[in-house]
Order: C-alpha cells, then structure tokens, then sequence
C-alpha cells in the first residue's frame, strides 16, 4: 500500500541504517516516533534554574508511551520469525503497546499484569486492543518470571524488554533528540523501572557518537521512585510500592545497563519520594500545560532535587533534556486525586456560576 506523501514512516524505516533489519523485513510500524522535544521554561524559572530544558514528549507515540519504540521493532521481528504469540509482563504500558502492535500484525497477544496496580488508561488499552489480559494476584516481577517460563515454547515470543530488539528500538529516542537539538544534550534525565531504556539511550548516545552524528555526550541521570530503588539501594526490593505504577518495579532486568549508563557517562542514579514526584507532576502540568504519567514525574523530581542539594552540579548554561515516557490520561485516577480540588457544584445560571467563581 502507497503511504501518504512525506509520512514519517515510523523509527524502524527513519533509523533502518542502525537496526537489524533490512530491506525484506516485515515493518511493523503504527508511525511511532517523531515526537516534540518541548522546551518548558516557565517550570525552569519556577524551580530555580538558569538552564534550558527540553522534554522529549513520548505521550505523543500511538499508544501514548514511550514503549511503542521497542515495541515495533520486537514486533516486526517476530513476525519475521513467524512466531504466532507475543506475550509480556507488563506495568501497563507495555501491555498496551504490545497489543496495539500484537492487532495491527494480526499475532496473538498475551498479557500478564499486577492485578489492581496498573492504571485504568492502560487497562482499558489492552483491552480495546484485543489482548488476552491476565490479571496475576502478584507483582510485575513475579508476572516476568512466568513469561520468562511462556517464552521457553518456540511458538511464543516474550516482547518485554528482556528481548534485545525492544532495546534496540527505545535508542531511537537518543537519535531523535541529537537530531532536533541538532547536538547531544549535556544532561539527559529519565525515570527507570526495569531500566530498559535508560539502557536504550545510553546505547543510542554512544552509537549517535560513533556515527559522528554528535560530537559529545550526555551525562545519564536516572530517577527511581524511593519505594521501588533497588538500584539505588543495592538489592532488589521485594514488595516494591509506588504512586508511580509504571515504575513499581523491585528487581530491573536491565540493572547492569543502567550501572553502565550511570558509570559510562559520569551519570547519577537515585530516588525521589511520592510526595517529591506528585509535587512535580503537578508543577509541570500547571506551568507548562504537560499532563504526563507520575512515573515521568520523577526525572523532574531528581532534577529539583539535583539542584538543591548538589548546588554546581548543573552550570547555569546546560542544556537538559528529560523523557516523558507516557501521558498523564493513562491514570486519570491519580490525576484527580492529585489537583488538590474538585468541581464546584452549581446550579445552571449565570449568577450561580459568578457566585461560584467569585468564592
Ligand atoms: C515502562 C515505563 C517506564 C520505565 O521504563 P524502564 O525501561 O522500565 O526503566 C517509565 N515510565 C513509563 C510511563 C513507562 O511506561
């Protein structure tokens, strides 16, 4: 089928050159990628900042998050494969994106999630788009642990990030930043879960150097959410808890990529509380118009406490840029319980809604 004049063909085909695919590979592609890197500097002035930062928008891929990325290159090699099943654990978002792929492929999808922990956008994702969706009286980790087990039948493909390919499509991510920039960023910030894509990007940095496409390097700075740091903490969290569900996660199957993303690059790893995440979830919708998921909150929150407590860190003339990995849609939930305030209830009059603006 002939594609509409100058479509954006999706990151498989724009970065083809630097994935493992050729020109007989299957495309699997809901046109992902190519989204805004929005400079915010009403929430710079208001945290304190001198800097420039950017947000690479990721709520504007076709299931609103980032893993759209990984997903249409796992997709696109599965299918390559013929394997008739794709199954993961999933948080949520990357159940969503799996079946969105899993119906536009026309494969089976299976997709295990945290019974109640996963936010009712994303629910509602997986089962719109036609995924067998099982709900585990467990958490995300146990859910891998059973895919992990699903995946051992040749017939089945396991698209977490576990499989190399979804790596190998997040990277793009970094490309796109370097090319709309049109350099590396000094700093770039990132909210890690499994640490897939904190992994992704560095590994997209690195290659966008090599290429020559960028003379320097970011320094990576990763955030966990302080319920759920076992990176930060050194050991894996058994019960991991946080508002951020797409970042409740206690034992990361990317953990060595996220040390080496950190270690690499003179990067910093760390955690950062509910209250400091919901603080800055709502900071930046209000300063900026930029509803996005709580677990991309927490990058924000790192960055405002960067700045507090490692004063120097960041020169006044830096240039950060930061994921936002999914659209804050995903969990109304926690968006209204978040404002702090509710509708004001009227009668439908004019003087009714005066009194009531007035009060
Ligand atoms: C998956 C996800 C993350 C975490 O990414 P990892 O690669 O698991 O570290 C963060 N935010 C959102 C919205 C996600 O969906």
């Amino acid at each position: 089928m002939k594609s509409a004049p100058n479509d954006w063909p999706g990151v498989v085909r724009a970065y083809a050159e630097y994935l493992p695919v050729d020109d007989s590979t299957p495309v699997i592609t809901i046109q992902e990628g190519n989204t805004p890197l929005i400079p915010v500097p009403n929430f710079v002035e208001k945290i304190g900042g001198r800097f420039s930062l950017f947000l690479k928008y990721e709520a504007l891929n076709p299931t609103c998050s980032f893993k759209d990325r990984g997903m249409t290159m796992a997709m696109t090699k599965a299918v390559e494969r013929g394997a008739k099943v794709v199954v993961c654990a999933s948080t949520g978002n990357t159940s969503a994106a799996a079946a969105a792929y899993a119906a536009r492929a026309g494969v089976k999808c299976a997709v295990l999630i945290p019974d109640g922990k996963i936010a009712l956008g994303k629910l509602a994702q997986a089962l719109m788009y036609g995924a067998q969706t099982v709900a585990i009286r467990g958490n995300f980790d146990q859910a891998l642990n059973i895919v992990r087990q699903l995946g051992e039948d040749p017939e089945i493909e396991i698209v977490n990030s576990i499989n190399p390919y979804r790596i190998e499509g997040q990277k793009t991510a970094a490309f796109e930043i370097c090319d709309q920039l049109g350099r590396a960023p000094d700093f770039h910030f990132i909210p890690v879960g499994n640490a897939g894509n904190i992994t992704a990007y560095w590994k997209g940095f690195l290659e966008y150097h090599k290429a020559g496409k960028c003379s320097s390097l970011p320094r990576m700075f990763g955030f966990q959410a302080a319920g759920s740091a076992p990176i930060v903490e050194g050991h894996p969290i058994e019960n991991p808890e946080t508002v951020a569900t797409a970042i409740r996660i206690g034992n990361p199957a990317s953990w060595q990529g996220a040390l080496d993303a950190r270690d690499q690059s003179n990067g910093f790893i760390g955690k950062v509380t509910d209250e400091e995440i919901l603080e800055a979830y709502k900071l930046i919708a209000r300063t900026e118009g930029i509803l996005v998921e709580p677990a991309c909150a927490a990058p924000l929150a790192g960055l405002i406490k960067t700045l507090k407590n490692q004063p120097g860190v960041i020169p006044a003339d830096a240039v950060i840029t930061a994921t936002m990995t999914g659209h804050g849609l995903k969990d109304p939930d926690t968006a209204i319980s978040a404002s702090g305030f509710e509708p004001v209830r009227t009668d439908a009059t004019h003087e009714a809604v005066l009194a009531a603006l007035k009060s």
